[in-house]
């Protein structure tokens, strides 16, 4: 049997776990299996189900010690940032278990016009695709809704990072775990009894997946990657904690969040003032180090390709003009990991492939510029339209900016993970994605709408109609 052993990225000669690969028999075994707990599942009130799914809440909330430690170790984020994923998965969990029976609820109506009945109907067996950069709490927040609504799930997160939500997945009820790379994900999108798949990564997977997902007319939602903006306007008043805060949403999990900071647009006139507090700020909060070290906030990066590559944009970056400016505190000995040094470039152009192309990593731009509408026309430059943010004294000048960028979800005042909200819906536009996760309508993309109709023409005492007429 194939296994995948994973080393941990801070101590690269330490393997922290084994699993096996699923290859397409185990696939097809794991999907038949939960298509036929799925019927039985979803037979169950919707009250028994969330009760189960926070029943399963509250025991990993007594493990979250434990699996935080996991995933600092596979995954390279500092403990106290593993420990808050798994945390904010629990409370999106609960979420999910108070508002389901309310938003999943049947709407009956019963007048003039007749009986009719919108079911919201769970689509069967779900298949989820997920990443490493957050493993547990973007496959939970597939799960939750799915399961609430009275879906099973397969789950193949990624082989970078599969042990943490493995336990996670086996403690919730419903959820079968596959293992391995694409050959396992496309065994799983592919499957006939795969009714609805549930992805997020990045372009080149999300392009693959949807087109095979599409040849079997199973409808995908795609949460994919961003190349987020931050646009600083003039009148910007950052105190201390904001700057450390702004540095964080860029810094954190070493750059590699799909809703990071990745450009920040400063007007010209306040680029010397805003580089020298970031970098101020960088030096009091970003410390680079093993993820099981108090006080580290950022590791390593997930593999020694991901080094190679952000080192790469930072290279390139230089031989195009760019000037490096080191941030932080390097704590750890960068031989011993793949430990990238976090880096701000000033100097850039738009079309640097820094700027222009998602960089993933502890490396940021800062860019200047002159007038509100020309930072408005570069941030919407791309094709991708995760996450944005706009950053002035006056909330409704920031507001009235963020309605015309093109983003899904744009912050104010803040970015990333800071200015996430259990209730308000994610995902992105243009290349960033479709569809939504979090909120009612994060629960809603895990059922179809199944009607019962008995029109009032054809009901005991009802007027009867021509067989040719319609119902106006
Ligand atoms: P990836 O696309 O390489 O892999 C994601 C998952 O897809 C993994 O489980 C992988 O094994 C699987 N996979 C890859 N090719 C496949 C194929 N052809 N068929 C089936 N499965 C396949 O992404 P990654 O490197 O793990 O994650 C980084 C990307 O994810 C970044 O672009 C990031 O912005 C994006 N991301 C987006 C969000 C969001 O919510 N929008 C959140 C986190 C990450």
């Amino acid at each position: 049997m194939d296994l995948i052993s994973r080393e941990n990225p801070a101590r690269t000669t330490e393997i922290v776990g084994r699993v096996p690969v699923t290859g397409a028999d185990g696939v097809d075994a794991a999907v038949r299996r939960a298509a036929s707990a799925q019927r039985e599942w979803a037979a169950r009130p919707i009250g028994d189900r969330v009760a189960t799914l926070r029943q399963a809440a509250e025991t990993l909330a007594g493990r979250v010690g434990e699996l935080a430690v996991l995933l600092a170790r596979e995954a390279g984020k500092p403990l106290a940032d593993c420990r808050g994923e798994i945390s904010f998965a629990l409370a999106h969990l609960r979420w999910v278990c108070e508002h389901a029976p309310r938003v999943l609820a049947p709407a009956e109506t019963d007048d003039a016009a007749g009986r009719l009945v919108v079911r919201r109907a769970p689509y069967g067996v779900v298949g989820c695709v997920t990443p490493w950069n957050a493993p547990v709490i973007l496959a939970v927040v597939k799960l939750a809704p799915a399961l609430a609504a009275g879906n099973a799930v397969v789950l193949k997160p990624s082989p970078l990072a599969p042990l943490t939500v493995g336990e996670v997945a086996a403690a919730l009820p419903g959820v079968e775990a596959v293992h391995g790379g694409a050959a396992t994900g496309r065994a799983l999108v592919t499957h006939p009894l795969v009714r609805k798949v549930a992805f997020t990564g990045g372009d080149a997977a999300g392009r693959e997946i949807a087109a095979a997902a599409g040849a079997m007319l199973t409808p995908t939602v795609m949460e994919l990657g961003g190349n987020d903006p931050a646009i600083f306007l003039p009148d910007f008043a950052l105190s201390g904690d904001d700057y450390e805060r702004l540095v964080m949403a860029t810094f954190a999990t070493s750059g590699q969040v799909c809703m990071a900071a990745k450009r920040l647009y400063v007007p010209r006139a306040r680029t010397a003032e805003f580089t020298e507090a970031y970098r101020a700020a960088a030096a009091r909060v970003l410390v680079a180090g093993d993820p099981l070290t108090p006080g580290v906030t950022m590791g390593p990066v997930i593999s020694a390709q991901a080094a190679d590559r952000v080192r790469g944009l930072v290279a390139a970056s230089v031989e195009r003009g760019g000037t490096e400016v080191t941030l932080g505190r390097m704590d750890a000995d960068p031989e011993s990991g793949y430990f990238v040094t976090p880096t701000l470039v000033t100097g850039l152009d738009d079309h640097a492939p820094l700027v222009a192309e998602e960089q993933f990593g502890p490396v940021v731009p800062l860019l200047s510029y002159d007038t509100e509408e020309e930072a408005l026309t570069r941030a919407n430059a791309g094709e991708l339209g995760l996450g944005a943010s706009v950053w002035s004294a006056d909330e409704d000048r920031a507001f009235a900016l963020a309605a015309r960028l093109e983003a899904g979800f744009v912050f104010v005042n803040t970015h990333n993970r800071t200015g996430m909200s259990l209730r308000a819906p994610f995902g992105g536009v243009k290349r960033s994605g479709y569809g939504r996760e979090y909120g009612e309508e994060g629960l809603l993309e895990y059922v179809q709408s199944a009607v019962v109709h008995a029109p009032a023409a054809f009901r005991r005492d009802g007027a009867g109609m021509s067989a040719t007429a319609y119902p106006v």
